[in-house]
Formats: structure tokens, sequence, C-alpha cells
């Protein structure tokens, strides 16, 4: 026969069927049972077969048990991602177009299938797809791969992105310490079709922003913010607001456009954020808002010995804790943080506060602010506690995936 008119194979993938046995130490089943998708290394006692990285297994009791199927790395602290508790069902492409058709139907029910706005489209363990981050901007979609087991399967993943959101173009961006974590050799860059040299605008409750892509000049955007950039805006009206950790200027602008307020200062450490934000605030026209490049401790600190007061202070600092050693340092942070931002509020002031480490939970963080009201002296009332907006849904069986906090509180 002549094979020469065979289509070339395609490339090799993992097996969709188990090709091994993850064995549990006796006693470390329990959250597995309770579909927590993370295995880690000093739970597994053994694996019986021969599993290479990003291969399928089946994990089991000490005792001989069938718990879920999932794909291993040897390289990880996460030896197994798991991803479902069926026993038999293959990880073949039909499981995982159904996964992100789930995560499509989803995002659709919830209107955020528009194409001039932006969404985060799959969410890793709150989508049971751990390891995956699609974000659509307008007509792009960014790729953020943070697992083995999704990594190996990208050539099988991206025709069905392609197929489901139909983007103009993808874009992957990698974390160096992710990479090194899950033992991944991505590199960052256009994986398919046109992604544009300048910004891709987007709009986001009726105001405009960019997001570059490509190397360079790139940004990102906080997207789990979105709602939370539009509640504290509505208590902006009239205000002088102040937005402690601006970033790109999301809470400056909606506090200004949306929200109403008479003036806007936002700080950040970062110059090329503080360069974005102003370009958001003029691409919006709105010319109450003023950004500074400035270290945020340092900034309140100075802006308490002028005695300057605001209606509304925001503040988002970045991730204080990144691991759960950092757990005791990162609350000292958000301490001093929260306890300068209540310093320049005027009574009755409204402060936002946000958290977004996900080993710092939502009573600690809660806590802290019992802690500022005694240093202080100030009532603090709670008014709304709010997560990230839901196109980032929280899985229940995964609590770190509950990872961020936003207090809108009334200060006494
Ligand atoms: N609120 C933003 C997101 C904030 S991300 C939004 O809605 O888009 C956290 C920001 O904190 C980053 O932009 C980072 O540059 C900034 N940052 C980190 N340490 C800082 C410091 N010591 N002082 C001021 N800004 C800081």
């Amino acid at each position: 026969m002549d094979t020469s008119i065979e289509p070339s194979p395609p490339a090799a993938l993992p097996s969709s069927e188990p090709v091994a046995r993850v064995v549990l130490k006796p006693r470390k089943a329990r959250p597995f049972f309770g579909r927590h998708p993370w295995v880690l290394d000093s739970a597994v006692d053994r694996v019986d077969g021969p599993a290479a990285d990003g291969d399928v297994v089946d994990l089991f009791t000490d005792q001989g048990k069938f718990i879920a199927r999932g794909v291993y790395n040897s390289q990880s602290r996460i030896r197994v991602r798991l991803y479902t508790w069926k026993a038999g069902e293959s990880l073949d492409e039909n499981f995982w177009r159904a996964r992100l058709q789930a995560a499509a139907g989803l995002r659709a029910q919830h209107g955020f299938d528009d194409r001039g706005q932006a969404a985060r489209l799959v969410s890793s363990e709150g989508d049971r797809l751990s390891g995956l981050v699609v974000e659509r901007y307008a007509d792009q979609l960014v790729l953020q791969v943070t697992a083995k087991s999704m990594a190996v399967r990208l050539p099988l993943l991206i025709p069905m992105l392609q197929e489901l959101w139909q983007p103009r173009g993808i874009t992957l961006r990698t974390e160096r310490e992710m990479n090194k974590a899950e033992g991944l050799s991505l590199k960052e860059g256009t994986i398919v079709g046109d992604v544009p040299e300048g910004p891709v605008f987007f709009t986001e409750h009726g105001v405009r922003y960019g997001v570059d892509l490509q190397a360079g000049q790139k940004t990102g955007f906080f997207l789990d913010q979105r709602d939370n950039r539009r509640a504290a805006a509505s208590y902006a009206r009239d205000r002088r607001v102040l937005d402690v950790c601006c970033y790109t200027g999301g809470f400056s602008i909606a506090a200004a456009a949306l929200g109403g307020a008479h003036e806007v200062l936002g700080i950040d450490s970062s110059a090329k954020a503080i360069a974005v934000a102003r370009a958001h605030a003029e691409l919006n026209s709105q010319t109450r808002v003023q950004f500074e490049e400035a270290d945020a401790f340092q900034k309140l600190e100075n802006l308490y010995q002028q005695r300057e007061l605001f209606g509304l202070v925001i503040v988002d600092p970045p991730k204080f804790a990144r691991t759960r050693q950092h757990v005791e340092e990162a609350m000292r942070a958000y301490h001093q943080l929260n306890r300068l931002a209540v310093n320049v509020l005027e009574p009755g002031g409204i402060l936002v506060t946000c958290s977004c480490s996900g080993h710092v939970t939502r009573e600690d963080f809660m806590f802290t602010l019992a802690e500022v009201s005694e240093r202080t002296g100030r009532d603090i009332q709670i008014l709304e506690t709010r997560g990230a907006a839901p196109d980032h849904p929280v899985n229940a069986s995964c609590l770190e995936s509950e990872y961020l906090k936003c207090l809108v509180c009334r200060v006494g």
C-alpha cells in the first residue's frame, strides 16, 4: 500500500487512559474523596507503573480503593492533578472539549461573550481545568498554563479554543516561577493568528481600556476586580478619592467616569503602570484623575503628615503572602497599609480594601480590620463583602481558588 498520501500523524500526545496507579499513604485520602484536585508529593506512597510526566494515572487509597483520575508530574509538588472522580472516564479529546464547552456555556449565560469586552473564559480549578487560564480581550485570547498536564495537551486544546471562541490571535503568557515549579519549558509569545503591536482595546462597564499583548510594552489587566471597580465607584460621588496600588488605573477611572468623583489620585510604585494609567484617563477624557509614581506606605505617611483627607480610599496591594510561610509577615503588611489608609479617611469615609493572597483567609483579613480599628480608635463597619467577578468561579472543593477578598467599609 502506498502510504505517502496519508496525512502526517499528529504530534504525540500523552495517553488518555491511565498508565499507572498512584497509591496514597495511609490516612491521606480524605481531601481527595472531598474532590480537592491537588495531590501533593507528601501524600503519595508509591507509583505502580511507568508514568511519565503528563500521563494519566489513577489515584488509590492504601487499601486499594479507587478515588479519582488525574495527570502525573514528577517535577511538581502537586504530584497528581485530579480531573475526574468517575472511574473509567477517559481523559481524551472529548473529555477536554466538554470541559471547555462547559466553561464557555457558563460565560455565555452570564453575558461574558461580548467581543467588545474582556472576560476570563477558563479559570483553572474554578472550571475543573486545573492549570489552564484563558482570558479574552476583545478578539484576542491570552493563555496562561500553570501545569504540565495542560502544557503537554496544548496541541489538543488550542484548536478547541479557536473553534469555541474564534479569536484573531492567541498569546501565551508564562511566569518563570511557574515554569520552574512545574518543570515547563513554555515560551511566551504569539501561538496562532495575528496579535497587534499596539494595545488591544476593550470596554468594561462602559469604561475603555487597552492591554498590550506583545513583549516590549506588555501589560495585563485584573479582570477579577471588574465588578468591585463598579461597586467602589458607587461610593465616589462628589468625593475626593485615593486609589492605592492603582496599577493601570481601573478603580481610579471607574470612580471618576462611573461614580462622579470630585477628584481622584492614583498611586503605584511602577512607572510603567502609571504611564498606562495616564493613557487610560486620556482615553476616557477624565481630567479629574491624577496619577503619581510613589511607594504606597511612604505616600500615605506623607499625606497623613500633610493632613490630607479623602472621602474614599481604595487599597489593592499585590499578593503579600506568596506561600503559607509568609502569612504572618503579610498580615503585618495588610495591617500597616490599612491603618495608614484609615488615617487619611475623613470621618464617615469609605475604605475599599482588597487582598489577593490565597493563603490569607477572609476571616483573617477581617481580623486585620478589627486590629486597625483598635489601633486607630475608629469604628469600622463592613458594608459589603465581595470576591472575584463571576467569570472567576470558585471551586467549593478547592478553597485556594477563593483568593480575592474585597471589603467595602465605612470608617467612623
Ligand atoms: N487595582 C489595580 C490592580 C493592583 S495590582 C487594578 O484594578 O487594576 C497591585 C499593584 O501594586 C501593582 O501595580 C504594583 O505595581 C503595585 N505595588 C506593589 N508594591 C507597591 C508599593 N510598595 N507601593 C505602591 N504600589 C505598589
